[in-house]
C-alpha cells in the first residue's frame, strides 16, 4: 500500500538501460536496433556521462599508422598489461571487435584526426607496442559522447534524465525493474523492465585524490552486489601516474598520457630521466634502457612513425610501472615541490604543435595553474582513475550471475586483469556496450515480465526516506570524507598488511556509521540527500 510519501511513477520496457556513458550508449543503440522498447535512465544530464572526460583516445588494432599491428598483437598487449589476470575471452573478443567499433563511430559521424593519407590517425600509449589510439586531439571522449547520443535519440529510446536508481528490484535470481527518484523534486519512480543493463561506471570518488567525475561513486557494482551478483577483482584499482599535484583545488585531475605519447618525458627534481631505472624484467625487451634509443623513439613517435628494432621509451610503460616509479621518486625526496614530479613536452614539441594535439591540456594549466606547457614543464604525480574490478559478467553475453541482469564498461569486470592500458576502456566501452544491449535484447525478447510485489517497492521507498526521519545523524558529506581520507591513507597506490588491516577497521567504523545518515530539508533538489 503506498502512502502520498512513498507514491511513484511507473514506466515499463523491454531493456533499461542504466547509465549514458559509451558502454550504456552503445548498448541502448543496439538494443535499440533490434525494435525493442528501450529505457535510458541517467542520474545527471544526457552528454555528460562521465565518458565526456576521456582524453587520449581508443585503442583499436586499425594498422594505419603501424601495419604490422593486428588484433592479436593488441590482445597480447592487453593480456601482458594486466599481468595475465584477464578474463582471456573478453580481452580476445575486445581486440577482435575494436576496429569494427572505431570504424562504426566514423560511420556514424565522429571525427577523428587524420594521417596525411585521409586514415584514422593513431597515437602512441603505454603498454601498446605499436600507435594504436585513435583520437580527436584531447577530447575524445567528448566526441563519443556526442557520436553515440546523436546517433541514439534517433532510434526511438527514452531518456530518462537526473533520475537516480537507488535499488534493483525482482525475485528468485531474476531482475525484472529499478527503483529510483527525480533528483530534481525528489518523487519516487519504478521501471519495469525484461532486462537490464548496467552501465553506472567506477568507483573514484572513494579516493581523496581521484581524476573522476562526481557520477562515480559505484553505485552499478552495489546495486548488482545487493540484488545478487558477485563482485570480482575489486582491489584492483588503478592509479594514474599523471594528475595535477598543485594547485591543491585541483590535485588529482588528470594529464593525459597523450603528452607522453606525444613526446613528453618524465623528470625528477634533479633533472633526471629516472623512469631507466624502474624497466621490470616483463617489459625489458622491448623498452629502450638508453637515452640515446628512447630519445631515437621518441622522435619517430612524434613524427607518428615507428621503425623495427628501436624499442619504446620508458616513460611509456603501462600505468601501474610508471606511477609506483613516481610515488618512489617522492617518497626518495627526489620529487617537485609540490610532491610529484615532472612532465615535459616543450622540449620536443613546437607551441603550434601542442596547442593543436594537446588543446584541453594546453587550456587546464593555464587556468587551473597558471603554467604555460607550451614553455614550462608540468608537476604531476598519481591520481586514482579507474578500477578494473566490478561486476562478473559472463564474456560472451556481459550476463552476471542474476538472470535479466546485464553489465557493461567501467562497471563491469574481467577485460582489464590487474591493470588497465590506456585507451582500452572507451574501446571496452563500445565492444562490450554492444554485446550488453545484444544478449541482454534477446533474453527480453523470449521473457515474460516478473511480476514485482508491492512489497519491495514499499520497502525501497522506506529505505530512501529513512534519512529525513531521523531525529539524530552522521552528516552525509562528512562520512563521504572521511571514506576518501581512509581510502587514500590505506588502500592507495603502495599497500601493505598493516595498512590494509587498519584500512579495514576504518571501513567497518564507517559502514556503522553510514547506518545512521541524517538529511535536513524536503526532498527538493536536495543536495546531501543525493549524497546519502
Ligand atoms: P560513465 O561514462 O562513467 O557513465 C556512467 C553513467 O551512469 C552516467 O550516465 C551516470 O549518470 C550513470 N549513473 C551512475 N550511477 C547511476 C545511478 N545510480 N542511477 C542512474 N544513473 C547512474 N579511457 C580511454 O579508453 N581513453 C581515454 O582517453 C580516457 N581518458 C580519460 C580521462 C579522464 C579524465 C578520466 C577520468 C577517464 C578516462 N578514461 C579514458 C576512462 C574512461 O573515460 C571511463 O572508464 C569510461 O568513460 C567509463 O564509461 P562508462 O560508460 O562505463 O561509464
Amino acid at each position: 500500500m503506498t502512502t502520498s510519501e512513498t507514491k511513484y511513477e511507473t514506466h515499463e520496457h523491454d531493456v533499461l538501460v542504466i547509465g549514458a556513458g559509451g558502454a550504456g550508449l552503445r548498448a541502448a543503440i543496439e538494443a535499440s536496433a533490434m525494435g525493442l522498447s528501450v529505457g535510458l535512465v541517467c542520474k545527471s544530464l544526457l552528454g555528460k556521462a562521465h565518458t565526456v572526460m576521456a582524453e587520449g583516445g581508443i585503442a583499436a588494432a586499425l594498422g594505419n599508422v603501424e601495419p604490422r599491428d593486428n588484433w592479436k598483437v593488441h590482445f597480447r598487449d592487453t593480456m601482458k598489461g594486466g599481468r595475465y589476470l584477464n578474463q582471456w575471452r573478453m580481452a580476445q573478443l575486445h581486440a577482435m571487435e575494436a576496429p569494427d567499433r572505431v570504424n562504426e563511430l566514423e560511420q556514424w559521424g565522429a571525427l577523428f584526426d587524420r594521417t596525411n593519407d585521409g586514415r584514422i590517425l593513431q597515437r602512441n600509449f603505454g603498454g601498446h607496442k605499436y600507435p594504436r589510439l585513435a583520437h580527436v586531439g584531447d577530447r575524445t571522449g567528448l566526441e563519443m559522447i556526442r557520436t553515440l547520443q546523436q546517433h541514439g535519440i534517433h532510434t526511438g529510446m527514452k531518456v530518462y534524465m537526473e533520475c537516480t536508481v537507488t535499488r534493483l528490484l525482482g525475485a528468485g535470481g531474476r531482475v525484472g525493474g529499478a527503483f529510483g527518484y527525480w533528483r530534481e523534486n525528489g518523487r519516487f519512480v519504478v521501471f519495469y523492465a525484461k532486462a537490464i543493463v548496467l552501465a553506472t561506471g567506477g568507483v573514484g570518488r572513494c579516493f581523496k585524490i581521484n581524476s573522476n567525475s562526481w557520477e562515480c561513486t559505484g553505485d552499478g557494482q552495489s546495486l548488482a552486489y545487493l540484488a545478487g551478483a558477485e563482485l570480482m577483482d575489486m582491489e584492483f584499482m588503478q592509479f594514474h601516474p599523471t594528475g595535477m599535484v598543485w594547485p591543491p583545488s585541483v590535485r588529482g585531475t588528470l594529464i593525459t598520457e597523450g603528452v607522453r605519447g606525444e613526446g613528453g618525458t618524465l623528470r625528477n627534481k634533479d633533472g633526471k630521466r629516472f623512469m631507466f631505472e624502474y624497466i621490470p624484467a616483463l617489459y625489458a625487451n622491448e623498452t629502450a634502457d638508453k637515452e640515446e634509443e628512447a630519445d631515437k623513439w621518441l622522435k619517430l613517435s612524434v613524427q607518428g612513425k615507428s621503425e623495427k628494432g628501436v624499442r619504446r621509451t620508458p616513460d611509456l610503460l603501462p600505468r601501474d610501472i610508471v606511477a609506483r616509479a613516481i610515488h618512489s621518486e617522492v617518497k626518495a625526496g627526489r620529487g617537485s615541490p609540490h610532491g610529484g614530479v615532472f612532465l615535459d613536452i616543450a622540449t620536443r614539441r613546437t607551441a603550434d604543435d601542442i596547442k593543436r594535439k594537446l588543446p584541453a591540456m594546453y587550456h587546464q594549466f593555464k587556468e587551473l595553474g597558471d603554467v604555460d606547457i607550451t614553455k614550462d614543464p608540468m608537476e604531476v604525480g598519481p591520481t586514482a582513475h579507474y578500477v578494473m574490478g566490478g561486476i562478473r559478467v559472463d564474456p560472451e553475453t556481459q550476463e552476471s550471475g542474476v538472470k535479466g541482469l546485464y553489465a557493461a564498461g567501467e562497471c563491469a569486470a574481467g577485460m582489464h586483469g590487474s591493470n588497465r592500458l590506456g585507451g582500452n576502456s572507451l574501446s571496452d566501452l563500445a565492444v562490450f556496450g554492444r554485446i550488453a544491449g545484444k544478449y541482454a535484447g534477446e533474453h527480453a525478447k523470449g521473457a515474460t515480465a516478473l511480476k514485482i510485489e508491492d512489497d519491495e517497492i514499499e520497502a525501497a521507498a522506506r529505505e530512501a526516506l529513512e534519512p529525513f526521519n531521523r531525529e539524530r545523524g552522521e552528516n552525509p558529506f562528512a562520512v563521504h570524507e572521511d571514506l576518501m581520507n581512509q581510502m587514500q591513507k590505506y588502500v592507495g597506490i603502495m599497500r601493505n598488511a598493516d595498512d590494509l588491516a587498519q584500512g579495514l577497521k576504518e571501513i567497518g567504523r564507517l559502514q556503522e556509521t553510514a547506518r545512521n545518515l541524517r538529511v535536513e530539508g524536503n526532498r527538493h533538489f536536495n543536495a546531501g540527500w543525493h549524497e546519502t
